[in-house]
């Protein structure tokens, strides 16, 4: 993982380290950089596929990626599993704290546990008796849907409600908490401390409540999530509501988002959420785009998404580069990207750290713009040029003369009309 700083002020809390020497070492909390975790879709025991699926969210850049092990056949699968993917795995055991032994013996790096339906002690001392001797950490998620204890809500809330009396999801606070510290109350006896906590609730507000609840509580790495967040359109904005409130208050050492849907998609929100707040070093392209408006004269929306693709896949440097409809706010916005293209009628002129290079057709833009990004990826590559390292101030296009604009053709009386555009949304 790359080195970052933390930008903010960060709760202090032990540290967990999960994987092998074969996988890599990824650690959780204390000074270590926030991690992406997610969670596959398909059957642990579908051997073929689940290798394929972790391999592929691996290569989106997951941390760590968590399997499902309902059945036996989904433990054994593990042994044939493990030694074939690059990436530390946690098994998730619900009902079966047989599942929890299996998964240990077979190698697994890491143990999720739910208080909700694994609460026999003689069994969580099992369980945490057999990741001792393994030195795996065991992640302990309270989550609101699982807690048994909300039929008993009257009771706890006589017991403990007063203390988040000031909280509308003060009963529930009251139940996630004393729940929490009954059952590590089981790990401490066993002098355990390898844990990770998690409270996750589909209410993103709740979310922020009970995870604000637990770090004043406990000192132990906090994995955030907002469970069942739903379809990723909705989803998105439910998970990073509730994850950049707490982020950024430094609550929260490793992340899933959960969508109803491709969990690679996961791993890439959960990356730009924290690039975007700068608590891990991007790799990869920092798109800038503007979101089109009346003035624009070419189809700005598939050059952005094409782009976006081409240097997803061919550049690795975290450079900037700026897609921007035209001219009229675009040198401004796109101050500091190291390559840019301001977009005029059905042209696009090409900037590499404020030097202009090209001036292009609307047909062409594209593979210019791909060849100025991968020529000057090179170019920091051999140390002949420096990321974020602007040359020259951006002399903004003469609307009518370089770009040709045709609005500004109009307004002269010079042609008729523009011919409109049609715009495709991908
Ligand atoms: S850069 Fe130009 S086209 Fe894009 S939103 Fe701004 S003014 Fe509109």
């Amino acid at each position: 993982m790359p080195e970052y700083t933390h930008p903010f002020p960060r709760r202090a809390t032990r540290q967990i380290t999960l994987g092998d020497a074969r996988v890599g070492f990824v650690k959780v909390g204390g000074d270590a950089p926030v991690s992406v975790q997610t969670m596959t879709a398909g059957y642990t025991h579908d051997i073929d596929a689940c290798v394929r699926e972790i391999s592929k969210l691996a290569a989106a850049g997951a941390d760590v990626v968590r399997v499902a092990v309902p059945e036996k056949k989904d433990t054994d699968a593990l042994r044939e599993i493990l030694p074939q993917v690059k990436v530390p795995i946690v098994a998730d055991v619900h009902f079966h704290f047989q599942r929890a032994l299996e998964a240990v013996e077979a190698g697994v790096h890491k143990i999720r546990l739910n208080p909700g339906n694994i609460n026999d002690r003689k069994q969580v001392i099992d369980v945490i008796q057999a990741c001792k001797a393994r030195k795996l950490p065991i992640r302990v998620g309270v989550n609101e849907g699982s807690i048994i204890e909300r039929k008993d809500k009257q009771k706890r809330m006589k017991e403990l409600g007063r203390v988040f009396s000031d909280n509308k999801h003060g009963h529930m606070l009251a139940i996630m908490i004393a729940k929490l510290e009954e059952y590590l109350e089981i790990f401490y006896e066993q002098d355990f401390y390898d844990i990770a906590i998690s409270a996750k609730s589909m209410d993103a507000a709740l979310t922020i409540d009970a995870y604000t609840a637990i770090s004043e509580r406990f000192d132990h790495p906090l994995h955030l999530g907002v469970t069942h967040a739903g379809p990723k359109e909705t989803g998105c904005i439910r998970s990073i509501a509730a994850l950049s409130a707490l982020l950024t208050r430094g609550i929260g050492d490793t992340i899933r988002i959960s969508y109803a849907n491709d969990p690679v998609y996961e791993v890439q929100d959960g990356l730009e959420l924290l690039y975007s707040l700068g608590l891990r070093q991007r790799v990869g392209v920092d798109l800038i785009a503007c979101p089109t408006c009346g003035r624009i004269q070419v189809d700005l929306f598939t050059l952005i998404q094409d782009v976006r693709k081409a240097l997803a896949e061919k550049v690795t440097l975290p450079m900037k580069v700026a897609v921007m409809g035209c001219i009229v706010n675009g040198p401004g916005e796109a101050e500091g990207a190291d390559v840019a293209v301001f977009a005029g009628d059905r042209r696009g002129i090409i900037y590499v750290q404020g030097e202009r290079v090209a001036n292009v057709p609307e047909p062409e833009i594209l593979d210019r713009l791909l060849k100025e990004c991968l020529d000057f990826q090179d170019r920091v590559t051999r140390g002949e040029a420096k990321l974020g390292e602007k040359k020259v101030d951006i002399i903004p296009p003469d609307p009518i003369g370089d770009l040709g604009s045709g609005w500004e053709k109009v307004a002269a009386g010079n042609v008729e009309k523009v011919t409109p555009l049609t715009i495709r949304k991908s």
